[in-house]
């Protein structure tokens, strides 16, 4: 019983905590970085208006891991993704998550991390099986789903297939090539999420992106055979909306006045990670939001999950901060 529950402990998300250092257009406006990482699990919060202020508090937070400001993306996905990403190819699915308030560095770490990623499946791929690595992205906003692969605006609909499970119909799924090919398709969805807006953060911090690599391989001996025993698994990069968009501290008025809306699939994915945090036990709501429903297969059950919590070190920036900082925490 004790080792049956040790082992459930093992399974528990990943949490880490990633601050990033001010930007130069902060640093000219005058911004000031209010907190500091002092090791590897703790963070502190340092009002410097605090006149001669000795009333740092540190905040250690039950995250496995804080990365300081002028950590590498590398260090951050060796550290903090890896062995959920790349769980992959030993028939695992995965689901890797940024979380942050917009500006806070979600897809600039998702992005390193994916290419990560892939440079390790491509180094891995072993001479035994062969491997079909294939990528496909979706964007959800306001519960519509997207194709970021393909030009045409077109909503794509979640779909119960009796053989395969849950899919996405007509899902554009590209078998990647290599490295460039990669980085090819990276670019087309970047520039399928600027498309139609002003700023470049507003759709952003409205829509969650999943990039999904899915792994299929079977023994060389057995290719095209009858019998050949196909083993796929997914592992997935989700750029999260802004925590912003699910901010239930913010009155309705302000709510309105600053354009943030509650987000539905943001705040469902906060209820199903509490509840995968606690236990898995018990009913999961993964039908109440189409991000979740859609991940589910990659979610609870034997897949593996990680959470990257991006925070901006900016003072003005200070309640999502604490806000992002409480999340990381209810996901331990
Ligand atoms: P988000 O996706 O959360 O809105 P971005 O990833 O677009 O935020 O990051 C906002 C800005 O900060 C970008 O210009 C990005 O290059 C920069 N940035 C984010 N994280 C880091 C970091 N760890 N180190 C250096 N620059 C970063
Ligand atoms: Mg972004």
């Amino acid at each position: 019983q004790k080792a049956q529950m040790a082992g459930a402990r093992e399974e528990r998300i990943l949490v880490v905590v990633r601050l990033r250092p001010l930007s130069d257009k902060e640093i000219i406006a005058n911004e000031v970085a209010d907190w500091e990482c002092i090791n590897d699990n703790t963070i502190l919060y340092r009002n410097t208006l605090r006149e001669g202020s000795t009333f740092p508090s540190a905040y250690t937070f039950g995250t496995d891991r804080v990365f300081r400001g002028d950590c590498l993306t590398k260090q951050v996905y060796e550290e903090g993704a890896k062995e959920v990403a790349v769980s992959v190819v030993n028939g695992i699915n995965s689901t890797i998550f940024a979380y942050g308030q917009t500006s806070s560095g979600k897809t600039y770490t998702m992005t390193g991390i994916t290419e990560y990623t892939v440079a390790d499946i491509f180094d891995y791929i072993n001479r035994e099986r062969a491997f079909v690595l294939k990528f496909s992205a979706i964007e959800i906003s306001n519960e519509a789903i997207r194709d970021l692969l393909s030009s045409e605006n077109t909503q794509l609909k979640p779909r119960d297939d009796p053989e395969r499970g849950l899919i996405v119909e007509k899902v554009i799924e590209e078998v990647l090539r290599d490295w460039n090919h990669l980085k090819e398709l990276l670019s087309i969805c970047e520039a399928q999420r600027k498309i139609g807006e002003t700023s470049l953060n507003e759709r952003s911090s409205r829509s969650h992106r999943i990039i999904r690599l899915t792994i299929e391989s079977s023994a060389r001996e057995f290719l095209g055979k009858e019998n050949s025993t196909t083993l796929a698994a997914s592992v997935n990069f989700v750029d999260l909306a802004g925590s912003e968009q699910a901010s239930q501290s913010l009155s309705t008025e302000a709510r309105l006045k600053e354009g943030c809306h509650i987000n539905r699939s943001l705040l469902t994915l906060s209820t199903v990670i509490r509840k995968l945090s606690k236990g898995r036990q018990g009913h999961i709501n993964y039908r109440d939001s189409k991000l979740t429903l859609i991940l589910q297969p990659c979610l609870g059950g034997n897949a593996r999950t990680a959470i990257i919590c991006t925070l901006s070190p900016a003072r003005s920036h200070v309640e999502q901060t604490r806000n992002t900082l409480l999340f990381a925490c209810c996901a331990k």
